[in-house]
């Protein structure tokens, strides 16, 4: 059985036989041997091999070996001359697996740009880069799970399927079948699968509520499709989303734990991907683990959506899109609030009621709703959250003047006809987590396999 080589690496030369298996990265040939690096994707440090002339395969495969074959290598762990390793592995035996035509793979050693690696998504995991954010994703989200399995919260798995379409906006994209089953010329909805129309979620909220309101403390964590026309470096059509819901709890409690999530989530992938983050440290977003270091040192500034834009309108700057109170804010308003007012991330409180969707808890003014977003720098929103309407006349009310049918979300009234309590939550995407984290400039880089308009190759 082969050993991953991240264990290897960390393990002291015994002079053991070990076996590794991974994909050739370089080889370099001196006299009388061959230097081999291999990676197998489980940490960012390739593993030296030392293949010697005397091997029988040496002249006939060994010396033929490329970037990207795969090998499978039973040696001696020793320690390592070299500087920058601590062990090295002498090989007894080395099996070439599956060739890679050096004519062809495009992988070769030189560095490629993040646009060219999309072109070739299935390959693109085979680099340093996308291999490191591959490993960092992985461990977010087992922090993620952590840290809310650790304070009890109880994971519910929201569909995909769904017939309610939360946040409207026409983002939704539709699920049907092919062919109706009552053939050309019947009334749509009759022909409809389930009845009714029916899209993939744009958001597990809703159904979380109903958890919520009757297991307390409960949040969902799972894909969400947007149909987003919007090419920008921070949408796609398919991302994972985080969405906790508290009941006996208020826009306080939401902020603190959203906050607490972050910090527990930065505090975890610094400590447990330390090579990784000093990848991107270096290659990618110089200064990120100071970065990342202030946000989890010091307390989130908190301002309310009025304050925000009194502040933007007295700044001096022109924005693209002016700022006057009731419009929603644009990145460029919120980037410029967390990075240079602020300098660290920012919660926005108690937007405009007319700019937020119907299930947001309308304040005592009347005019605003108890919604919270997260800003942070270089992204800009990365959290949604507020406290949900809990009163059923209010909230039927402004179904109403969004111009839902409350009869279509009878389910969603029920939670407040039976039982009702205040209760609140967030959603937070998990690619602008990964982005932050990593500082990868674009969203496409942090999901394996990129969705936006026009795009989805594998
Ligand atoms: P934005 O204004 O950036 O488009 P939003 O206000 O539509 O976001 P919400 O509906 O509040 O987003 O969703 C909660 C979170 O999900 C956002 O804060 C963001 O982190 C993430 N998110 C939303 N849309 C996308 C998308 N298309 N791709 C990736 N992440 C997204
Ligand atoms: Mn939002």
């Amino acid at each position: 059985m082969h050993l991953r080589i991240n264990t290897l690496l960390n393990q002291p030369p015994t002079g053991e036989k070990v076996e590794v298996a991974g994909w050739i990265r370089t080889r370099r040939d001196t006299g009388g041997f061959s230097f081999l690096e291999v990676n197998d994707g489980s940490c960012l440090a390739n593993i030296q091999v030392i293949a010697d002339k005397d091997l029988v395969n040496y002249e006939q495969d060994i010396k033929r070996l490329t970037t990207g074959c795969s090998v499978r290598i039973e040696g001696t762990l020793q320690a390592s001359p070299a500087k920058g390793q601590a062990v090295e592995l002498l090989a007894g035996r080395v099996e070439v697996v599956g060739w890679a035509d050096p004519e062809t793979y495009p992988l070769q050693k030189k560095r490629h740009s993040f646009e060219f690696l999309r072109e070739i998504t299935h390959l693109r995991p085979r680099t340093n880069a996308l291999g490191a954010v591959a490993r960092v994703r992985s461990r977010l989200s087992f922090a993620v799970h952590t840290f809310f399995q650790k304070r009890g919260f109880i994971q519910v798995h929201t569909p995909i399927i769904t017939t309610s379409d939360c946040e409207g906006a026409g983002e939704m994209f539709q699920v049907s079948t092919t062919r109706p089953h009552g053939g050309a010329g019947k009334a749509e909805a009759a022909e409809e699968f389930f009845g009714r129309r029916a899209g993939l979620t744009v958001s597990g909220q809703l159904q979380a509520e109903v958890y919520a309101l009757a297991m307390g403390d409960v949040y969902t964590f799972g894909p969400t499709f947007r149909a987003e026309n919007s090419n920008t470096s921070r949408h796609l059509a398919e991302f994972w989303m985080i969405e906790p819901e508290m009941a006996f709890c208020d826009l306080r409690g939401n902020m603190r734990l959203a906050e607490e999530m972050l910090k527990y989530c930065l505090t975890d992938v610094m400590d447990n991907c330390a090579e990784d983050m000093e990848l991107f440290d270096r290659f990618i977003e110089k200064g990120l683990l100071e970065k990342l270091r202030g946000v989890t040192g010091q307390d989130f500034a908190h301002i309310t959506y009025t304050e925000a834009v009194e502040r933007l309108q007295g700044c001096g700057k022109t924005f693209e899109f002016a700022v006057q109170w009731g419009i929603d804010l644009q990145s460029e308003h919120e980037r410029y609030l967390s990075e240079e007012v602020y300098k660290r991330p920012l919660i926005v409180t108690d937007y405009p009621a007319a700019i937020k969707p119907f299930y947001m808890r309308v304040n005592d003014d009347g005019k605003t709703v108890a919604a919270m977003d997260i800003l942070v720098p270089g992204i800009g929103e990365i959290v949604g959250g507020s406290q949900r309407e809990e009163r059923y006349d209010v909230l039927e009310a402004r179904m109403r003047a969004a111009g839902i049918d409350p009869a279509e979300y009878s389910w969603y009234l029920d939670l407040r006809r039976y039982g009702s309590v205040p209760h609140a939550g967030f959603g937070l995407g998990f690619e602008r987590l990964v982005q932050f984290v990593t500082g990868m400039a674009n969203i496409r880089e942090v999901i394996p396999f990129p969705r936006t308009p026009g795009f989805a190759p594998c």
